[in-house]
């Protein structure tokens, strides 16, 4: 950025930082985060609490989805390392999430799903809030046994259109017509980290890297735990949760 630059960005940074003042003097906003192992449901259960509370539905799945979506080079270098089961390096992760996080669209409060998976994520959506004077308002962990998750993980589908993401289970949820979404009539797939091969490693790795979030958000007095089951009735956990924020 040249010198001639800088009377523009800093214009720009402090009238954006006015307007976020004025909404949050008409609504605060809510910041809430889904915890939990893979195919623990907190995507099905973002999709419908963010319309419910009038907040945006931030997932980091998603967005690196959409980057290999769109053959980006990001999406190049995730691709790999998404379908092996890996967790995407703290720098790349990090880097999405601030820029996303700062999108207009969240500055009322988002159901944050997917993220943090470390600690070092944990203290960075910290920190970025904290320099907007706003914080972690909920953290939900929603606590499910492995072999539940194993069978969740391995009967879910996913429409394949990008724009849709809906998830479906061939058993707790399935689609009107077999293979097919409802919403966008696109075919149903599997992704690539919900095969058998990949599921374990991912419930494995969710294992070791969960304990320090959990202390994280203890600490801070707004972690809340959620038993699930793969018995509970249609909208346990939204009704719940519902309940937990006082929105029911
Ligand atoms: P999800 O849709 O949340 O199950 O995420 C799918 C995959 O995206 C994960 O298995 C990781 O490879 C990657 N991913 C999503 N969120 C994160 C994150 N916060 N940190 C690192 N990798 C992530």
């Amino acid at each position: 950025m040249s010198l001639l630059q800088l009377p523009g960005r800093i214009w720009h940074t402090a009238s954006f930082a006015f307007m976020r003042h004025v909404m949050w003097a008409i609504r605060p906003p809510t910041y809430i985060v889904l915890l939990g192992g893979p195919g623990a449901g907190k995507g099905t259960l973002a999709a419908e609490l963010a319309p419910a509370l009038g907040l945006t539905h931030l997932s980091t799945g998603n967005l690196f989805r959409r980057e290999i979506a769109q053959g980006t080079a990001l999406g190049k270098v995730i691709e790999p390392i998404m379908n092996a089961g890996g967790l995407v390096p703290d720098e790349i992760t990090l880097a999405v999430m601030a820029e996303e996080l700062s999108r207009k669209r969240n500055w009322r409060g988002a159901v944050i799903d997917g993220f943090p998976r470390t600690d070092a994520q944990a203290r960075l959506l910290d920190d970025l809030l904290t320099d907007w004077d706003q914080r972690v308002n909920f953290a939900f962990f929603l606590d499910g046994s492995k072999e539940d998750l194993e069978v969740r993980l391995s009967g879910r589908r996913m429409c394949s259109n990008r724009e849709c993401n809906r998830t479906y289970h061939v058993v707790f949820s399935k689609p009107l017509k077999d293979g097919v979404c409802d919403k966008c009539s696109h075919p149903l797939i599997q992704r690539d980290d919900d095969k058998p091969e990949v599921v374990a490693q991912r419930i494995d790795k969710f294992n070791a890297t969960n304990g320090p979030i959990l202390t994280h958000y203890y600490r801070r007095r707004c972690l809340q735990r959620i038993k699930t089951t793969n018995k509970d009735p249609k909208g346990h956990v939204f009704r719940a949760v519902m309940e937990a924020l006082g929105a029911d």
